[in-house]
């Protein structure tokens, strides 16, 4: 296929664009707000075509799909764009700025026939895979709880609005606890229902939360304990799912590459679990190709970005107001 980048963005650069090409994905062109931007960009990864009008380059022939790496305010609208004008669409996580706004873009790519996929990049990972496998194989029993460490240190380049600008989507809310909602529903098989929740801007969030923890509870019973931050440098990160019959201890793997170490622990003992260690970003790109040509889904689907969103939306607003949320999915989950 060939593809249309919708912002000249860190993520396209660092992993995106390799992982498009590596899947034997042709990118065509680069839109950015700035001309001179896109131009540059363009220059720099050897894409053919840079634009600063977002119609202009929908209107390139050929152009089957766009990958939307744009600020987070700008995703809805661009969405909608790029679907009255026929192109399938993988589009980065959160979704939107609102739950509403994110189920509108799911619901008309879904009118106009086309494929609409979020980019949660860990359910693509190979230790994800086997530790949702490990779980729905009854290896650990009834699962009672789920612990998500994702508590890292930004690195300066990334800093910029994520820090200090609300109005893009700033805040380690939007950008690592909807990641951490998108973990738990993909493991657990099921959307948490109700939120506790606690903030701070702990050193690098300015108007914005850095760092947050919050307890989510489950359909099952099963309860979820998740923490992220911008701000601690040697944490590490990892989950840990604790079950009748064993535990599983996956440390390091929420991560960006095939990374990390996965042991079970039941009554046999402790043992190394292996997995595949692919690209995470390329599996996203060819789940989402796979689904273009009718041989399946993609690895998350917008109804997944929109429940991810949800999760996340409600654990800001349990911070703020200090009480319980019910996870509000806007009817998606
Ligand atoms: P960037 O800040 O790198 O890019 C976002 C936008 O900011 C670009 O589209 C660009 O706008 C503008 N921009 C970028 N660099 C500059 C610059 N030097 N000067 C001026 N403007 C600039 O964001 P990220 O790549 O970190 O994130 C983009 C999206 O991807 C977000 O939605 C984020 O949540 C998501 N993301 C997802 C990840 C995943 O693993 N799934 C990981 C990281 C991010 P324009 O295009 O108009 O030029």
């Amino acid at each position: 296929m060939r593809w249309g980048l919708i912002g000249a963005s860190t993520i396209a650069e660092e992993h995106m664009i390799g992982a498009l090409r590596a899947a034997g994905q042709e990118i065509a062109a680069v839109q950015s707000g700035s001309a001179d931007r896109a131009r540059d960009y363009a220059s720099k990864h050897g894409i053919p075509l840079a634009q600063s009008d977002l119609q202009a380059l929908l209107a390139e022939p050929g152009i089957t799909a766009v990958y939307i790496s744009s600020t987070n305010e700008k995703h809805h609208a661009q969405a909608l764009a790029a679907i009255r004008a026929g192109k399938h669409v993988l589009c980065e996580k959160p979704l939107a700025m609102t739950v509403a706004e994110a189920a509108d873009m799911v619901r008309a790519a879904e009118e106009a026939g086309l494929v609409f996929a979020t980019n949660h990049h860990l359910r693509c990972s190979g230790s994800h895979r086997a530790v949702r496998d490990l779980i729905a194989s009854g290896r650990i029993g009834r699962v009672l709880s789920l612990r998500l460490f994702h508590a890292v240190h930004l690195p300066p380049h990334l800093q910029g609005w994520r820090i200090d600008n609300p109005d893009a989507g700033g805040g380690v809310i939007p950008d690592i606890t909807v990641h951490d909602a998108d973990v738990a529903r993909f493991l657990l098989g099921e959307d948490p229902v109700t939120v506790v929740a606690q903030m701070s801007a702990s050193g690098m969030g300015q108007g914005v939360e850095d760092s947050a923890m919050s307890v989510w509870t489950m359909p099952s019973g099963a309860m979820v304990l998740s923490h992220e931050s911008f701000t601690h440098p040697f944490a590490g990160s990892g989950l840990e799912v604790h079950g009748t019959e064993g535990s599983i201890f996956a440390t390091g793997v929420m991560t960006q590459r095939p990374a990390g170490e996965i042991a079970l622990v039941t009554a046999q003992g402790r043992e190394a679990v292996p997995y595949s260690p692919h690209n995470l970003y390329e599996q996203a790109v060819q789940d989402f190709v796979a689904a273009v040509e009718g041989r399946g889904r993609p690895a998350a689907t917008g109804e997944d970005g929109v429940a991810s969103l949800a999760v996340a939306l409600a654990v800001r607003e349990a911070a703020r107001s200090g009480l319980r949320q019910t996870v509000n999915y806007g009817g998606a989950a």
